[in-house]
């Protein structure tokens, strides 16, 4: 029998290796963009069509290539960042397995032009398919300008595999935060389809959390600094208030590279213990200097997990510079920080069983726009104003506690509401998902509970108006949606006034439209609902001249996010909801003026039962 062992074209061995370092568009921007970096660029353009689909152009002004290194470049394993094995131990740079170029110009059309700084002339290569189909010498810029066409030309497999565009541009936006947080004071472009989405200027780490996060989670931000021989840790994290139900701005750096750690995620975790609000995750931007020597980059084919050593020690410091740097702005009172400065840390344990950190609970069916929504009639930022509807209403309870003191539920969760608790000892039913009802001195009170969020909702968005600072929350995806011709025309129209209200939205042309950011005080994880609801709210209300555009916009963004009928709500939420009301200026009326509450008289049941 003959023998059947043959090696593998080096096409096809290079396409299998593409299957593991680049799985969509956003792994060739991932890789091209650190080469960029580690070829000393300071100034990096990212160029996309259809989220990387047709075109991904990266261009830098880093040192180029020669023409014998741009043609060796696209070799598997060909790398001019590590010579020997050892280099392993000691990497700087971010890449240096040197598969990249080889995996993409298997599965794409590359084009490439570089020249070196002190060169007169510059090298062209198109391969595709990882054959070269030319090079040739040219004139070009200084740097490298990289152009990836038709990714996945010849592996329909994986072209199928895509997700939307809007799902692939968030995977890029991803990868470009990393990369830009990383590196603040290198220049980043990110045009998509021609419209710009970041044009990140030379900054410091501070800047750069702000310039792709938005302005408003600059007053939210706490320092942190810790400086010992065995790491040293840098960065910011967020005030609890500025905690959110998702995941998105959590990000540790180690050495320059993003990493995913949840181990010590749940360290950070655990110096919030017991302020954050439930369910919440606090953001931070956490940069570790560790020996290069201490880490091994190498176990993950993306390289975004590291391995530590003295993992345990450094979960304790990481777990104490957070809650120093929580305690320092008062977040934490009740710490003794006389140890600032020299944290104890413990012997390194093996067994992490030792520390015990928190175990993350997450639930797949939890949608957090549902109960984010019933909570956020004020959202942290609302504060009562008016405290004499709150005395008012009051006074409907008079010497009448006592009488309903038999009707009061016994739920064990009246212990964990934290809210300032003003009405308890009234009692609140939820009727039929729509309203809620509550006995009052002279008889019945009911209020509806979608025109009562309604109102709490509009003066909230009437004050942000009014005091022209926005509370907008950066969305970390950020949601590209089209819409019909007049329904882009209408959204249009309303953009300033979005905008002060703290929408992020952008106008991409050909009516789609990008979501950057959202009021703070609703809830950010389904910001298209809101726009759907809030265009079809304006189309259907009757354009009433005299009311001022804000205020009707204010008014629809109100009802369109509201809870709907048909929400059932926890007793908190029902608390919650009765006293931001009352704090209203208006709770008697919603901002259509619709009647709000009714107290059915005492009489009125009287005749009934007579
Ligand atoms: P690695 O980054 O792991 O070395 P790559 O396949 O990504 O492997 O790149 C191969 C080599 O091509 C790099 O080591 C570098 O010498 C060269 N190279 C790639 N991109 C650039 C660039 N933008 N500027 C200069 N040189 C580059
Ligand atoms: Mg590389």
């Amino acid at each position: 029998m003959s023998d059947i062992i043959q090696l593998l074209p080096d096409s096809v061995a290079n396409q299998i290796a593409a299957g593991e370092v680049i799985q969509r568009p956003a792994s060739v921007v991932k890789e091209l963009v650190e080469n960029a970096i580690d070829a000393g660029a300071t100034q990096i353009k990212i160029n996309l069509k259809d989220a990387g689909r047709t075109l991904i152009q990266i261009s830098d002004n880093g040192c180029g290539m020669s023409d014998t290194d741009a043609r060796m470049a696209f070799e598997r394993h060909a790398t001019s960042k590590i010579k020997s094995a050892n280099d392993l131990f000691a990497i700087r740079t971010m890449g240096f397995r040197g598969e990249a170029l080889a995996s993409i110009a298997a599965i794409a059309d590359v084009e490439l032009h570089t020249k070196q700084h002190d060169q007169e002339i510059g090298t062209f290569i198109h391969i595709s398919g990882s054959k070269v189909q030319k090079q040739e010498a040219t004139a070009c810029a200084n740097g490298t300008n990289f152009l990836v066409k038709n990714l996945f030309f010849n592996v329909p497999a994986r072209r199928k595999f895509l997700k939307s565009n809007s799902t692939e541009l968030k995977h890029i936006i991803n990868e470009i935060q990393r990369i830009a947080l990383a590196n603040p004071e290198i220049c980043f472009s990110l045009i998509h389809n021609q419209q710009p989405i970041y044009e990140l200027g030379q900054d410091n780490i501070r800047k750069r959390v702000v310039a792709l996060f938005g302005k408003n989670i600059n007053q939210n931000l706490i320092p942190v600094e810790t400086d010992t021989s065995l790491i040293k840790i840098k960065g910011y994290i967020g005030q609890p208030k500025h905690a959110r139900k998702t995941f998105g701005e959590q990000f540790f750096f180690v050495n320059g590279r993003y990493m995913k750690h949840p181990f010590f995620h749940r360290a950070v975790m655990q110096a919030y213990e017991k302020i954050l609000p439930p369910e919440t995750i606090p953001s931070y931007f956490l940069y570790f200097e560790v020996d290069p020597g201490n880490i091994d980059i190498n176990i993950h084919p993306t390289k975004t997990e590291v391995k530590f050593e003295s993992e345990s020690a450094i979960w304790q410091m990481i777990q104490a510079s957070v809650r120093e740097a929580l305690g320092k702005f008062n977040v934490v009172p009740s710490i003794d920080f006389d140890q600032a400065g020299s944290i104890e840390i413990p012997m390194p344990k093996r067994d992490h069983s030792e520390i015990q950190p928190p175990s993350i609970k997450i639930d797949p069916t939890y949608n957090p726009f549902e109960t984010e929504k019933k909570y956020s009639g004020g959202g942290s930022s609302y504060q009562p104003q008016e405290k004499s509807q709150v005395e008012h209403w009051e006074k409907l309870y008079q010497d009448f506690e006592k009488e309903t003191e038999i009707l009061q539920p016994k739920q064990e969760e009246n212990l964990e509401i934290e809210h300032s608790d003003q009405f308890s000892g009234k009692t609140f039913i939820q009727f039929k998902s729509k309203y809620i009802l509550s006995p009052v001195k002279s008889g019945l009170m009911v209020i509806d509970q979608k025109r009562a969020h309604e109102r709490i909702l509009f003066e909230n968005f009437m004050a942000v108006l009014a005091s022209s600072e926005v509370a907008s929350q950066q969305q970390l995806f950020p949601h590209t949606f089209e819409l019909g011709a007049d329904d882009a025309e209408l959204l249009r129209s309303m953009l300033e006034d979005l905008k002060s209200l703290g929408f992020d939205i952008r106008d991409f042309g050909n009516n789609s439209f990008i979501i950057n950011g959202t009021p703070g005080m609703l809830d950010s994880s389904s910001p298209l609902e809101i726009i759907e609801s809030l265009l079809e709210d304006m189309k259907s209300t009757a354009s009433n001249l005299k009311e001022k555009a804000k205020e009707k916009v204010a008014a629809s963004l109100a009802r369109a996010s509201a809870i709907s009928y048909g929400s059932s709500l926890k007793p908190e939420e029902i608390n919650q909801l009765i006293d931001q009301l009352f704090a209203c200026t208006e709770p008697n009326f919603s901002p259509s003026g619709k009647q709000v509450l009714t107290i059915m008289p005492i009489e009125q049941f009287e005749k009934l039962l007579r």
